[in-house]
């Protein structure tokens, strides 16, 4: 006889871990029990020693598809006595070992498929069907250890049937907290959104969606982690209206379509798109669009791309079966604010947007946006890390000395709660503009505290003073006493985001191409490389300054940036007047050249994303910016997938060096003057960037013998610029990295903020 005690690590709640352990100790007839606690999975198992041996050896060999292991310890004891094996009530007491993590919800699985669509099963059109192996987890935890008690289906009662199948070890949702059928589970509902008037439950409200969706009507929906606009993507008109209603002109919808097949139709996709369109984790991937596809237009205008989801839930599923046509499916909210959760909510911001919601009777309780992924040279990348993803922790390099809170960026912000080895990024929460916003990264902060089950007493921010995540640490970190603030420069921030992701050691090359960043000089930056060494960075080289006409809004007014970069080429007044275009009012041109001869007062930046928006004005691409990144879509759209010989680009001398942006500029005004094609231009261009990051990686490998590159920053959701760039740097030798796991844009900063937070107090330490 022989005793183990073991302690299980990782993602191992909500994934049918237990269910699998007891399976295992009744193959090998062995006693004791298993349970959740705050830590993981905690098995107490005793038997005969071969067989508890082997019992041990298994238990991470064959573990379910969904959990990660991080971590076993096994322990010996004396034996017990034990007169079966049992999974025991969870133990919800403090424990000194690291936080459980939870599994993101994963999609319906194949088993519960066939029985949503099987007329002879009892959870037949059941929308809430789900099972040891699929369905809500993280969006359905109110803490840990993950239990229904502590979920929002404690709600919803087992009936006698599920609880028979919850009980019986053979049963695939033995011990599968989230199941639920038509008699005990949560009731679909339909309500007129104008009115508020109730219209029917159950099936029908399925119905009275389905019916509206066909007809051309916008609905909301209540879905896993927010709710989601949906409408007809075949209906130009319909997509008209929700356009107009949701004040969002032209940024591109995502759409949802039954099965890989209709995707297939829609887009060109690759094997790893493919494989990322049906993963677990259902993302929105970005694929080059067909030409005539059945989706209109104006689902993302003047775009070469189209963003693509398959259903992730059963309620998704009998709606695209029973529409059979792809669905707009967008985040259910106001301009860029977080995703509405709750049906208050909905009813008040949704009314004017949507006719018809179709919620249900459980509640939300972690906001989880639609995530979106791209496949940027060769792997799949997100641009949102959210549902599907969501809490899986990243695995940091080294120990943390103290528990860290980062809380990002002002756009696409996220936030990360670092502990131990492990880095927690929230979903999603948008853009810090209103009070709403403010409220979700306060919230989202709190949930993942309370998942993480620590209190940071660092906390990690953007060097901007009024970034709406830095006010917000200020008033954090007074009200809860954190004892450390640690401002991160925006594109160091960047740099180790990837850093800490690849576990790389020692100082490295950074070349951060970004749209806006606050410099340590008070400039904006965006065209930086950077030695980085953990908590430190040099800024070795970047794009020349130019000023700025009207600061923030030059990022929504392209043709300003083309006007200041104009103003550094030789040109005669006639000719600058040339560069005016139509749909550009004289009086403003005229007022931002009085700026830009007296530049005394406009701030300066080295931005890529700004000699994007210049380029795209001058090529007549984009004047006006109707959503954050449309010029340098537009021009990279443009380019056809090409990357032609650039425009000559030097780089100056001395510590800190500069390229001049003008060489570029004139290259392209001359090209312009010759009548090339705008696409070889877009091309050119292009091909200019990429020869910069050599010509500036070589300049610091010289200087400082430094090999690996990491590029990141939001200039490189670019795939044709990451893919070129990335080619050409491998091709003279260097390493390159670039974001897998996090977002290259602000969404990753975070991440970074606390790994630089983490190497603070490490040096500090250490010294
Ligand atoms: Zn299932
Ligand atoms: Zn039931
Ligand atoms: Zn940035």
């Amino acid at each position: 006889m022989e005793r183990r005690l073991i302690a299980v690590e990782g993602v191992v709640q909500g994934v049918g871990f237990r269910p699998y352990v007891h399976r295992l100790a009744a193959a090998g007839a062995l006693c004791g029990f298993v349970r959740n606690d705050v830590g993981g999975v905690f098995i107490d198992v005793e038997g005969e020693s071969a067989r508890v041996e082997e019992f041990c050896r298994r238990l991470s060999s064959a573990a379910p598809s969904v959990a990660t292991i991080s971590r076993v310890r096994v322990q010996h004891a004396e034996p017990k006595s034990y007169r079966d094996f049992s999974i025991a009530v969870s133990d919800a007491g403090p424990q000194d070992r690291v936080g459980a993590s939870l599994p993101p919800d994963v999609a319906t699985c194949d088993d519960c498929l066939g029985e949503l669509f099987n007329p002879m099963n009892r959870r037949y059109g059941h929308a809430f069907i789900s099972c040891t192996a699929c369905g809500p987890r993280f969006t359905i935890t109110r803490s840990t250890p993950y239990d229904r008690e502590r979920t929002t289906m404690a709600a919803f009662p087992l009936c006698g049937r599920c609880q028979s199948e919850y009980d019986d070890p053979r049963d695939r949702r033995f011990h599968a907290e989230s199941i639920a059928c038509p008699a005990c589970g949560p009731t679909l509902a339909s309500r007129e959104l104008r009115t508020g008037d109730s219209r029917s439950h159950g099936r029908a409200a399925l119905d009275a969606a389905i019916a509206s969706l066909s007809s051309g009507e916008v609905i909301a929906i209540k879905a896993l982690g927010g709710f989601h606009l949906a409408c007809d993507a075949t209906n130009e008109d319909a997509v008209g209206r929700l356009r107009s209603r949701k004040h969002r002109p032209a940024k591109p919808f995502a759409v949802m379509v039954r099965d890989a097949e209709t995707a297939m139709a829609l887009c060109y996709l690759s094997a790893a798109e493919h494989t990322a369109l049906a993963s677990r984790a259902r993302p929105v991937v970005l694929a080059p669009w067909r030409e005539n596809s059945r989706v209109v237009p104006s689902v993302a205008p003047g775009g070469h791309m189209l963003g693509v989801m398959l259903p992730s839930t059963a309620l998704h599923h009998l709606l695209l079966r029973a529409v059979d046509r792809p669905l707009v499916m967008t985040s259910g909210n106001r301009g860029g604010d977080p995703v509405v959760i709750d049906d208050a909510a909905a009813s008040a911001e949704l009314r004017d947007i949507a006719e018809l919601l179709l919620t249900n009777d459980r509640s939300i309780s972690m906001r989880c946006d639609d995530s979106v992924v791209r496949v940027v040279a060769g792997e799949v990348r997100p641009l949102r890390r959210s549902r599907g993803y969501v809490p899986l922790a990243i695995e940091l390099p080294f120990a943390l000395a103290a528990p860290v809170l980062a809380v990002g960026g002002h756009l696409k912000n996220t936030i990360c709660v670092a502990q131990g080895r492990r880095a927690h990024l929230s979903a999603h929460v948008g853009d810090l503009e209103s009070a709403t916003a403010r409220g979700a990264l306060r919230s989202a902060i709190e949930d993942t505290l309370r998942l993480v089950g620590v209190r940071p007493t660092v906390i990690a921010h953007d060097l901007h003073p009024v970034y709406g995540s830095t006010l917000f640490a200020e008033q954090y970190g007074r009200e809860e006493g954190l004892v450390q603030r640690v401002p991160v420069q925006h594109h160091h921030a960047h740099v180790a985001a990837c850093v800490s992701e690849f576990a790389v050691r020692g100082p490295l090359i950074g070349v951060v191409f970004d749209g806006a960043g606050l410099g340590t000089d008070g400039a904006i930056w965006g065209g930086e490389f950077l030695a980085v060494d953990g908590a430190r960075f040099t800024r070795c080289g970047h794009l020349a300054y130019v000023p700025l006409p009207g600061g923030d809004a030059a990022a929504r007014l392209p043709w300003r940036s083309a006007a200041a970069h104009l103003a550094r080429v030789n040109l005669t007044d006639q000719q600058l007047a040339g560069f005016r275009a139509p749909d550009v009012p004289q009086r403003e041109w005229l007022i931002v050249q009085q700026l830009l001869a007296r530049p005394a007062h406009a701030p300066l930046t080295s931005s890529v994303g700004r000699l994007f928006d210049a380029v795209a004005s001058l090529l007549g691409l984009c004047q006006v910016s109707r959503f954050e990144g449309e010029a340098a879509m537009a021009l990279e759209a443009a380019a056809g997938n090409r990357v032609e010989e650039g425009y000559p680009v030097t780089i100056g001398d001395g510590a800190l060096w500069t390229a001049d942006p003008a060489t570029i500029i004139d290259g392209v005004i001359r090209d312009l003057d010759r009548r090339r094609a705008r696409s070889e231009i877009a091309a050119a261009f292009h091909g200019t960037l990429r020869d910069l990051v050599v010509l500036g990686c070589e300049r610091i490998r010289s200087d400082t013998g430094l090999e690996t590159v990491v590029l990141s920053g939001g200039v490189f959701v670019n795939a044709l610029l990451a893919a070129s760039a990335q080619e050409a740097l491998a091709a003279r030798g260097f390493r390159v990295l670039l974001p897998r796991q996090v977002p290259c844009n602000d969404g990753g900063l975070s991440l970074g903020q606390a790994y630089v937070a983490a190497c603070a107090l490490r040096e500090e330490l250490c010294a």
